[in-house]
């Protein structure tokens, strides 16, 4: 018997049914559309894999399962190499046409997406693939990209579909447990709900009310809590576009515009600027690794890089990837980071800089331990935010965070320590900060000593923030650095001066 022609979608990073150009082609296509997913197992050995990313990444799959049942089509999941999952369909029934979504990854999976492009040449499949956000394949210079990047996140929504046929006899497959896939993630302490409809819901509430002051509130770990956006796990795992978003919010800013001063609209107009700048962010930064798929372990400068030799220190490593410093404010993060998953912009950029220039730690092994505490790990921006904050670019700015200043600028009164850092649970406001400096009297009577319930600095962080920027700029000025930060700004500078 002949067997039945078929259309794949090849699901990956693009987790949703709304602005999904691979599922809609596929639907508006000749053929009946079976749904995959796959999930390679050397992903699950990865050192930047944490098994928050895959139950994450599952349960928002299970989502999305039950909304493609809801319009007829079904799923199946595949633990394996996706060329076998297809190489076993393409028994059964006859795959004319496999679509998927880009993703711009680290180089296992370009490795992967070229094996895929091969099975279909070799098995005579027509493969199509659709840009994902602002990011640009096979750009040839950084001068027009902003153009391109822009004229397609404001580009109509592709439409949502309502119905879809799947082939007689394919239905939807178990998706595996974390138990059956021997793993067990942390627990996350008020872990969002999975998959787009939840993603929506977030950035409505965005929209409604948590952003009003979003340009004010962003730089704490306290108040960026509920005025960001949040939107950055649903990103990772394409529950969401910027499209998307772009679209609720230029709807939201029409509305403020027609009256910004009113009491409804105070605090508006600029935060939505604010936020629609992070968004071109996120295409940015994720364009760089486009055409670096080694980000993880080359610098984009690596004559600098090398001149910096950072070198590990376990005790230091341990010390800063624990949250057990010694610097209150920086414990608070790294342990709020890890019990959450989730900690704002300026925090995080604190935490890898000072791994880099205060404890002058090596930024391959900082970058993945900060890339597993995250629930939003995105290569493409994590990496390049690694380089930027630990000074292996050439082209941006040194910058090395102050633990004291941020301290007593985002939580001047200390309650976003004791909440994070038990230990120091009793100490007051005028001590909370430096804990170190209590006398012994004072220890005792907060309930703190320090160095056996809560340890001293591990570094004098005045002096050795200092060496280390003074080794960065020293390392920068160095004749190959810098021929190299012109190569780095011609591919990966931003055009726009911010
Ligand atoms: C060392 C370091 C590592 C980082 N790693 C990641 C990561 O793995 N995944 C990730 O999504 N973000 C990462 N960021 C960027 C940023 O901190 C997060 O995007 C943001 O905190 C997520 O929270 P939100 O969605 O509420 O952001 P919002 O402030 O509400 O911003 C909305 C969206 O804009 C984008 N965005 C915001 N800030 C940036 C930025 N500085 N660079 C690029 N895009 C931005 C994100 O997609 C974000 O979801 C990293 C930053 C640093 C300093």
């Amino acid at each position: 018997m002949e067997s039945v022609p078929v259309s794949v979608v090849w699901f990956k990073r693009d987790l949703r049914v709304s602005d999904n150009p691979a599922l809609v082609e596929a639907i508006n296509g000749p053929y009946p559309v079976l749904c995959i997913f796959n999930l390679e197992p050397e992903r699950l050995e990865r050192a930047d894999v944490d098994p928050i990313h895959i139950e994450w990444e599952l349960d928002c799959l299970t989502e999305l399962r039950t909304a493609l049942e809801s319009i007829g089509g079904s799923m199946q999941f595949n633990l394996g190499q996706v060329t076998d999952q297809l190489s076993e369909l393409h028994e059964t029934y006859d795959i004319k046409h496999l679509y998927s979504n880009e993703e711009t990854g680290l180089q296992w999976s370009w490795d992967r997406d070229k094996s895929v492009a091969e099975w279909c040449s070799a098995n005579g499949v027509e493969f199509t693939e659709f840009p994902t956000n602002g990011v640009v394949r096979r750009l040839g210079t950084r001068d027009h990209w902003k153009k391109h990047r822009d004229a397609r996140v404001s580009s109509e929504q592709i439409n949502t579909p309502v119905a879809m046929e799947s082939p007689k006899g394919f239905t939807s497959n178990s998706i595996h447990s974390m138990e059956q896939l021997g793993l067990a993630a942390r627990t996350l302490v008020e872990r969002p709900l999975p998959g787009e409809k939840a993603a929506l819901n977030v950035l409505y509430s965005f929209l409604d009310e948590r952003g009003r002051t979003y340009r004010k509130d962003m730089s704490s770990p306290i108040t960026g809590w509920d005025a960001c956006s949040r939107l950055s796990p649903y990103l990772a795992a394409g529950c969401i576009t910027i499209r998307q978003i772009l679209h609720h919010t230029r709807r939201k800013q029409k509305k403020v515009k027609v009256n910004p001063r009113s009491k409804e609209n105070l605090g508006w107009t600029s935060s939505l600027s604010s936020f629609q700048s992070r968004l071109a962010w996120h295409c940015h930064f994720i364009q760089r690794l486009e055409s670096e798929a080694t980000m993880d372990v080359i610098a984009l400068n690596p004559e600098l890089d090398g001149h910096l030799a950072r070198e590990m220190d376990v005790e230091r490593y341990a010390a800063w990837s624990q949250g057990k410093t010694g610097w209150p404010f920086f414990d608070a993060c790294m342990r709020s980071l890890i019990a959450t998953g989730w900690i704002n912009f300026r925090m995080r950029a604190m935490l890898q800089s000072v791994a880099s220039y205060t404890l002058w730690l090596p930024w391959t092994d900082t970058g993945l331990h900060l890339a597993r505490c995250f629930l939003d790990y995105e290569p493409g921006i994590h990496w390049s935010q690694v380089h930027m904050q630990s000074g292996v670019t050439g082209i941006n700015s040194i910058r090395a965070y102050s633990v004291r200043k941020q301290s007593t600028d985002q939580d001047p009164d200390g309650d976003f320590i004791r909440t994070w850092v038990e230990e120091l649970r009793d100490v007051p406001k005028e001590h909370i900060h430096e804990p170190w400096l209590m006398s012994d009297e004072q220890q005792k009577e907060y309930n703190c000593l320090i160095d056996v319930d809560y340890p001293s600095p591990i570094v004098d962080e005045k002096t050795a923030r200092k060496e280390g920027v003074s080794k960065s700029y020293s390392a920068k000025s160095k004749p190959e650095s810098k021929q190299r930060s012109l190569l780095v700004y011609e591919v990966h500078g931003s055009r726009k001066r911010r």
